[in-house]
């Protein structure tokens, strides 16, 4: 073999493609590497010229590269995205040079660096609006707390002489309530919502959810379930659940706008190893899979790629806020499940759940504090340890005007010093999680050691590292979202001192 032929195979087989071009946009030379990058063989382009090949490449940005290096001589290097017939793109960086018939360009695909680019920006993305959400929600969940309560506490005030302006107050109480709720769904996106997780009868919890589907989505819809065996349980929040799968079904409904059918199944498998290694994130074991389908439009790969990127929207302006995937992902994220996406654009879509099977034994549900008007009025002494002064005020109101005698900490010493006061005196602790530089756990598990009889009350607004800790979730513990409604407080409190209540999420 000669020099010129060692050279040509050495050339053919590099993974960098080369083609030449001469003054005309002629293709005189094209290796198999560029062959493969243009998807075209040599043979059909040879001869041609590149506007005869690629029509419309005149219009596109690389042509005005291709003619400076032409007109300058000088060099270009450029990253240029290549949208096949078939509508699939790959990511090519070209060095265009001038050469001594024409134009020498060097292809190289870099499309999978490019996917880490995008997914390291996505994810960067998200962490960003995660940890936004993660701050508005603890300001405004205090902020939203104190109208509520105080909203309240006027509008039991003055019921009885200003019927008018005390049910007015329903309005300012029903606001507050429904910004709090969307605070919450924020909160979803960054896996940060305070679940409060229950075991679920699958079957019966899709009867509801069927119901509730068919008022939203009107008589051109149809939702269909199956859940074959029956007994099927999870330990999730039921709440939570039902908002990702209504989530799920609105999406649906807005792929066909005509009307049709939504298909939602259940069933038990198991996600083994193999699956595990092709799917970023999988633990293997036994899940719950819950999977809802629509014969709606579909979607095709660009968009199904970007469907959990929070923002991401294909609907008009006001209709779709481009949170729905997103937050739905962040719920099955931090219930240590997987979504997965599978859609064909006009074969419609199907959005599968993988929530982990696994109920622990000794889980049970929480006593639910009894929504009937009970009692809730005392005169036992509550120690209240809450950093926010005005949260710290309103809700001392709100005990105080139901007869229960309240110290009131803003910060760790405080209570300490409450403590060594009143002692025994002290039934109850009504505890912030986090409580200024210390943690309402520490302070209230210091108290607990001296005063074995104290019971305890958290209140939070979010997950705080304190609840990752699976054992901490599994122990007798009782929390109050914030915020709170006056009268969850109060039955709660007397639920607790009754020694009706041990562990549950309000
Ligand atoms: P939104 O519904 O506000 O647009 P989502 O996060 O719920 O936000 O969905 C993001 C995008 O994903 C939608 O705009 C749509 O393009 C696409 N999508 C989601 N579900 C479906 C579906 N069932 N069929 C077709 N496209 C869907
Ligand atoms: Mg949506």
């Amino acid at each position: 073999m000669d020099t010129t032929q060692t050279l040509k195979l050495a050339i053919d087989h590099m993974s960098e493609g080369v083609q030449i071009l001469d003054a005309d946009w002629r293709y005189l030379y094209l290796n198999r590497a560029a062959e493969l990058h243009g998807r075209a063989e040599a043979d059909s382009l040879l001869g041609r010229t590149m506007p005869e090949c690629y029509p419309g490449i005149e219009e596109t940005l690389l042509w005005r590269d291709l003619c400076y290096v032409k007109q300058s001589g000088e060099s270009r290097r450029i990253e240029n995205e290549f949208i096949y017939p078939d509508g699939e793109r790959r990511w090519f960086e070209l060095h265009i040079e001038s050469h001594p018939r024409g134009l020498l360009i060097r292809s190289l695909d870099i499309s999978d660096r490019k996917l880490i680019e995008q997914q390291l920006r996505h994810a960067q993305r998200t962490e960003t609006i995660s940890r936004m959400a993660a701050s508005i929600a603890h300001d405004f969940n205090n902020k939203l707390g104190i109208i509520m309560l105080s909203a309240q506490l006027v509008r039991e005030t003055i019921a009885d002489q200003f019927p008018e302006s005390a049910s007015q107050l329903t309005y300012a109480i029903a606001a507050a309530r429904s910004a709090a709720e969307q605070v919450q769904r924020l909160l979803g996106l960054s896996r940060k919502q305070l679940l409060a997780p229950r075991v679920v009868e699958l079957a019966r919890f899709l009867d509801a959810l069927k119901g509730q589907v068919g008022l939203l989505l009107g008589s051109k819809y149809s939702i269909e379930t199956h859940c074959p065996e029956s007994g099927t349980q999870l330990y999730v929040d039921p709440s939570a659940l039902e908002d990702a799968l209504l989530n799920l079904c609105i999406n649906a409904r807005d792929a066909m706008p005509g009307g049709g059918r939504i298909l939602v199944r259940v069933r038990n498998t198991t996600l083994d190893e193999e699956y595990a290694r092709n799917h970023a994130g999988v633990t293997p074991g036994p899940f719950v899979l819950i999977e809802v389908s629509d014969t709606g439009v579909g979607m095709d790969k660009l968009t199904l790629d970007r469907i959990f990127e929070p923002f991401f929207t294909t609907k008009a302006e006001g209709k779709g806020t481009g949170l729905g995937l997103a937050i739905v992902q962040g719920f099955i994220q931090q219930c240590n499940g997987h979504i997965w996406a599978y859609s064909e654009p006009g074969r419609g879509t199907s959005i599968k759940l993988y929530l982990p099977a696994r109920i622990n034994p000794t889980a049970r549900n929480a006593e639910r504090v009894s929504a009937e008007s009970y009692a809730v009025n005392g005169s036992e002494v509550i120690l209240l340890m809450e950093d926010d002064e005005a949260l710290r005020q309103t809700l001392a109101a709100a005990l105080e005007s139901n007869g229960y005698m309240v110290l009131r900490a803003g910060t760790a010493a405080e209570a300490e010093e409450l403590h060594q006061l009143h002692g025994d005196s002290i039934r109850l602790a009504l505890t912030d999680i986090m409580l200024g530089d210390s943690t309402g756990v520490a302070v209230a598990a210091g108290l607990a050691n001296r005063n074995p009889k104290l019971k305890i009350i958290y209140m939070s607004g979010y997950t705080e590292s304190f609840f990752h800790d699976e054992a901490a979730l599994e122990d007798d513990f009782i929390l109050i979202r914030k915020p709170a409604m006056m009268r969850d407080v109060l039955q709660t409190v007397r639920a607790v001192l009754d020694g009706r209540m041990n562990k549950g999420v309000i």
